[in-house]
């Protein structure tokens, strides 16, 4: 928001939401002060690919034109939100941050965004990732990477980074992205801000550019636990056009969110406390369960040793669905086409297109993934990392006998400056902590919970509450409790126009 209007307008999707519906404050008003602030401050972040200035404003008089006329808009009536790129709208583009989709524009939109559109939303604009979501840092995009905007000379995570750094530097109180093996909850933590990722099957999938369509899932980016419920909740119920979306009747995640954590029992385990683990988090977690234990929580331990089998897992997993998934960007039906030189043939125009249109990293996973399903391979590696994946799921299985929620760090660190982790290996090792929740198909969120000071500037630090399958019920409460006890929700980066760190890469054209 504008320097004028945060001072007028209340910052949460619930609280802006019920102001515009009470025509406190109007719905232009509301979505002309994000834009203003994008306009402004996205210079230094680049967290949007696209903004929807027209779209936007039209919708906001619409629904201020709905509510002169004494119509029920919905939850979120008025209320900007940002998708991240990779979910489709039957306006504007769709690029996945690839070349290979730089001018693609959906027919139909994702039934997860066209939801919040029937709630009231305004969607205000597409938000920059790692190219077809694949990454942990916002880096590699085909069209320049996001800053974080805590520290610009860092990144914001990945590989929802955008919709992350619009949500933490005021742009809009809320925005979509997609979690695969942590690109919601990971983002989230080295930004500051609630992100989630509902249980696979929670939300229907039917418009989110597949990636790993076992371990996809929409979620949402928000300030506050209440406003991601809110969101979640919106979102959820079954959906015709995803034959994975869950047939169970709309959860009501706000009834009790509020409720005490007394009595219940959240798990601890020793493997979450790795060495990769910075000193700040370290604390920041020890600090979290103390806390929980203080409201009335009973704090068990609990074994998780498949967590360090769980990047071998996710990674041989995930690139067999994306190389598969990815296998329709042939130049001819979608995107890029590459101009073929004379005497070249079918074969030359896919490869070159494919070639053209795809980044390092995605063209690595492709790679990946179609060794480890090719014939000799197959059974060393795919159908093994298919035996650990249950494995890991009957670890999970086993810790929830024992406990409600299992509590620990989101990612090992805060973020980290802009090309640190150039091997993939190391960048992979980003997710050690969140991978495991896709790959088992159960419930995370990340919330704020404490900031790393070593490096001069205050940099967020995430706490990562899982919880079974469909039981996002629990995971809300949980983590409302500790957000109501604690304040590093309401701190903001300190963000002034044009602002830019002297190490901060250039974005390229
Ligand atoms: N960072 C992980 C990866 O690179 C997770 C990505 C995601 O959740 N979309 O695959």
């Amino acid at each position: 928001m504008s320097d004028q209007s945060t001072k007028i307008l209340p910052e949460t999707v619930i609280d802006l939401a019920n102001a515009i519906s009470k025509r406190e404050v109007s719905a232009v008003t509301v979505v002309r002060a994000s834009l203003e602030s994008i306009a402004t401050l996205d210079g230094s972040l680049h967290s949007f690919h696209e903004v929807y200035n027209e779209h936007a404003l039209n919708r906001a008089r619409h629904i201020d034109q709905m509510l002169e006329d004494g119509k029920d808009v919905g939850p979120l009536a008025g209320v900007p939100i940002a998708l991240k790129d990779n979910i489709v709208t039957d306006f504007g583009h769709t690029t996945c941050s690839s070349r290979i989709l730089e001018h693609y524009q959906s027919p139909f939109t994702a039934t997860a965004a066209q939801r919040l559109i029937d709630s009231g939303a305004v969607i205000i604009g597409k938000t920059n990732c790692d190219e077809f979501a694949m990454g942990s840092s916002t880096e590699h995009c085909a069209f320049g990477p996001t800053y974080n905007p805590w520290d610009t000379s860092r990144v914001p995570g990945g590989s929802s980074g955008g919709s992350a750094a619009a949500v933490a530097a005021r742009l809009c109180p809320a925005a979509l992205g997609s979690d695969t093996g942590g690109s919601v909850r990971q983002p989230a933590s080295l930004c500051g801000i609630v992100g989630v990722k509902p249980t696979y099957g929670r939300i229907s999938r039917y418009g989110l550019i597949a990636f790993g369509s076992s371990f996809d899932q929409i979620g949402p980016f928000a300030r506050t636990v209440s406003d991601a419920a809110l969101l979640t909740q919106i979102m959820c119920g079954h959906d015709v056009h995803d034959s994975t979306c869950a047939e169970l009747p709309n959860p009501d995640f706000m009834s009790d969110i509020d409720a005490p954590v007394e009595g219940l029992r959240l798990g601890v385990s020793k493997e979450y406390k790795g060495a990769e683990n910075s000193p700040a988090v370290a604390e920041a977690v020890e600090r979290a369960i103390t806390r929980f234990r203080e409201l009335g929580a009973e704090i068990v331990d609990i074994e998780l040793p498949l967590t360090n089998h769980g990047i071998s897992t996710y990674y041989v997993i995930t690139p067999a669905e994306a190389s598969s998934n990815l296998a329709r960007y042939d130049g001819i039906r979608y995107g890029h086409r590459a101009q073929l030189e004379a005497g070249e043939d079918l074969f030359d125009l896919y490869a070159k297109s494919r070639a053209e249109g795809f980044g390092p990293e995605v063209r690595r996973r492709i790679m990946l993934g179609t060794y480890v399903l090719s014939s000799g391979y197959y059974d060393a590696y795919y159908k093994r990392a298919m035996r650990a994946r249950r494995l890991i799921k009957q670890e999970y299985d086993r810790a929830f006998e024992q406990c409600h929620a299992i509590v620990g760090p989101t990612s090992p660190t805060a973020a980290f400056p802009f090309g640190e982790k150039k091997d993939p290996l190391t960048m992979y090792l980003s997710d050690v902590y969140t991978a495991n929740t896709n790959t088992a198909g159960i419930c995370g969120i990340s919330l704020p919970a404490g900031f790393d000071e070593s490096s001069g500037n205050p940099l967020p630090i995430g706490l990562q509450i899982q919880c079974q399958a469909f039981d996002e019920a629990t995971m809300f409460r949980v983590a409302k409790m500790y957000e109501a006890a604690t304040d590093y929700h309401q701190q903001a980066p300190n963000l002034t126009a044009g602002q830019r760190a002297a190490t901060s890469p250039e974005r390229q054209p």
